[in-house]
């Protein structure tokens, strides 16, 4: 799809019938929910300024669902958006709620949206922030958009979220100085990255950085690799090593890894590095604002359309509408392949 045409909300055609017109649009909410992801600003900024392209009027809301709640809106013109496309974080801020489980919590969400006349909203979150979506339109008559924005890029139906390769590429360059020094000392170093319940950073990174093993919660088997490496790659010519560690791997992370591996080779320097929040900042890579900007265009551009419960994706490089219930129900395909060839060069 490309940039939407813009549109004279005056001329909205008549249903078949010709007596019903389609509900107009006049304004749009958008929101961050979930773990915050670089590259947010620039779908917010693209969401703001196409929905102003299109005549509509656009309301930041503030906090993901918890602001939806307690009314924290802000109006967004373009000069508000200004400036912010590097920037990593998000201007609305974020948060995790509660009380948008519950219905009354989503009760008081609608009564928010309705007082200040929000008539369809722009999400921008990971999967938990469809499903509070699709949960609320179901029970209202409001029509949501969704913009896949996390680190992990876990959401069936894209190839990519927004966030992804930034996180990747910060992996990156700190194992790459973690490298530096486990060779110096002859260390291994047991590096935890993000990812509770999807390996896909920590695959990347690890093939990236030409890492020894990789612990993925989607693989198993990797923990005979470590065995393989522990028990004789070391010593034969690695003298040191780096292992990427998926925090969902296994219960206590990266630090419970070390311990039983310093049990079983107490000859063995072990150490580790726990990445941790590093992962989530600084400013988004030049894909990550690109693509940001053509799902905030494509999104705006669906809800002009009457689409609702979607969300926009890229699948071969083309923008996509992928209903909500398939993007939080099916899972993300995992890329064995890599796998392997990490395996096979690994020799
Ligand atoms: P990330 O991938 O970065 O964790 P996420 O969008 O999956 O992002 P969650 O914490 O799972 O993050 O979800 C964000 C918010 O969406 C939750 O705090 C909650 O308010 C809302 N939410 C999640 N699941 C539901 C649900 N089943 N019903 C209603 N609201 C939900």
């Amino acid at each position: 799809m490309t940039i939407s045409a813009m549109r004279d909300l005056s001329m909205t055609p008549a249903t078949e019938n010709g007596l019903r017109r389609k509900p107009i649009l006049r304004k749009i909410g958008v929101f961050t929910s979930g773990g915050d992801a670089p590259g947010m600003n620039a779908a917010i900024r693209a969401v703001t300024r196409a929905a102003i392209a299109n005549k509509l009027k656009v309301t930041g809301i503030r906090r993901g669902y918890q602001g939806m709640i307690e009314g924290d809106f802000i109006p967004l013109r373009s000069s508000d958006v200004s400036g912010i496309i590097q920037l990593g974080g998000t201007i609305l801020r974020t948060a995790r709620s509660k009380e948008f489980r519950t219905p009354e919590g989503r009760e008081k969400a609608w009564q928010q949206l309705q007082n200040a006349g929000i008539d369809a909203v722009v999400v921008i979150g990971g999967d938990g922030s469809f499903t509070g979506a699709l949960t609320m339109s179901q029970e209202y008559n409001i029509s949501f958009v969704g913009i896949p924005g996390t680190i992990d890029n876990d959401i069936y139906g894209t190839d990519y979220t927004i966030g992804y390769e930034t996180a990747l590429n910060s992996v990156v360059c700190a194992v790459d100085k973690i490298r530096d020094t486990a060779v110096s000392h002859g260390r291994i170093f047991m590096v935890e990255v993000m990812g509770r319940e999807a390996g896909l950073l920590a695959l990347n990174s690890g093939i990236a950085c030409g890492a020894e093993v990789i612990l993925i919660p989607e693989s198993k088997e990797q923990h005979d690799a470590l065995k393989r490496f522990l028990d004789k790659g070391y010593k034969r010519k690695e003298r040191s090593g780096i292992v990427i560690v998926a925090e969902g791997d296994e219960p206590g992370g990266a630090l419970k890894l070390a311990e039983n591996v310093r049990c079983e080779h107490p000859e063995l320097d072990v150490r580790v590095s726990i990445l941790g929040h590093i992962q989530r900042g600084g400013s988004p890579t030049a894909n990550d604002r690109i693509n940001a900007t053509r799902m905030g265009v494509a999104a705006v551009d669906a809800l002009l359309d009457d689409q609702k419960s979607i969300m926009i994706g890229i699948d071969n490089g083309r923008i996509v509408q992928v209903p909500f219930n398939k993007a939080v129900k099916l899972n993300h395909s995992f890329d064995r392949e890599l796998l392997e060839i990490q395996k096979m060069l690994n020799i």
